[in-house]
């Protein structure tokens, strides 16, 4: 595929996502790179529902093919909280420091048996055709009691990932992007262009 806009402007997510699609697309851009970029309001209920939202205004505002993710933690001892508010779990503009420490707060009394959490990724590919597909990853670990290590952005300091001895954030990029529900989902997507005729690629 020659050009796809990445609907987002979290710096962490575009390091990562332009990995994930090395080979695939010759140019991507994203959020910053336009000027009145639409900043969509994430008010859907669902993973699916916020990613299709921001896969259409991207395809729609920029007239190019549009990838747009929807992700977040999930933690079973708070029903599934944060979730969809996962970004703004503290606050709007609270930031990740503020969203891991409530996170913990959340979970103080909770036990290491209870502690299960995924993240959970929604990719919307939307074009300016009318093509709509949606592609879901997810990873699953526990939440530690406190932070360890330096890498990846958001809760990932917080996440012991599933059949590793560390956190998300102590795992390298390449690590993580071979395991993360963001790395599965485009795994589907990339699978998915592979699949499509020609024009679409
Ligand atoms: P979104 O931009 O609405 O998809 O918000 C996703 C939020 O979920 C981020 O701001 C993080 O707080 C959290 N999140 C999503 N993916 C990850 C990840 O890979 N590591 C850590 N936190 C993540």
């Amino acid at each position: 595929m020659k050009q796809l806009v990445v609907a987002t402007r979290n710096k962490g997510k575009i390091v990562e996502i332009s990995a994930l699609l090395t080979g695939l697309v010759d140019h991507v851009s994203s959020a910053v790179d336009f000027i009145d970029f639409p900043e969509t309001v994430e008010d859907g209920a669902t993973f699916e529902e916020n990613a299709l939202k921001k896969a259409r205004e991207a395809s729609r505002f920029s007239g190019l093919p549009a990838l747009a993710d929807d992700s977040g933690l999930v933690v079973d001892a708070l029903n599934g909280r944060p979730g969809v508010i996962s970004a703004r779990y503290a606050g709007g503009g609270a930031g990740d420091a503020a969203n891991n420490a409530l996170l913990l707060d959340e979970c103080r009394n909770v036990p290491d048996e209870g502690r299960q959490a995924a993240f959970v990724c929604v990719l919307a590919f939307v074009t300016p055709e009318g093509v709509e597909r949606l592609f879901a990853g997810r990873v699953a670990g526990r939440i530690l009691h406190s932070a360890r290590g330096e890498g990846g952005f958001g809760y990932d300091p917080l996440f012991l990932v599933d059949g590793f001895e560390r956190s998300m954030a102590e795992l390298t990029l390449a690590e993580k992007n071979a395991v993360s529900h963001r790395a599965q989902a485009f795994m589907k997507f990339r699978e998915y262009l592979a699949s499509v005729k020609p024009e679409l690629q």
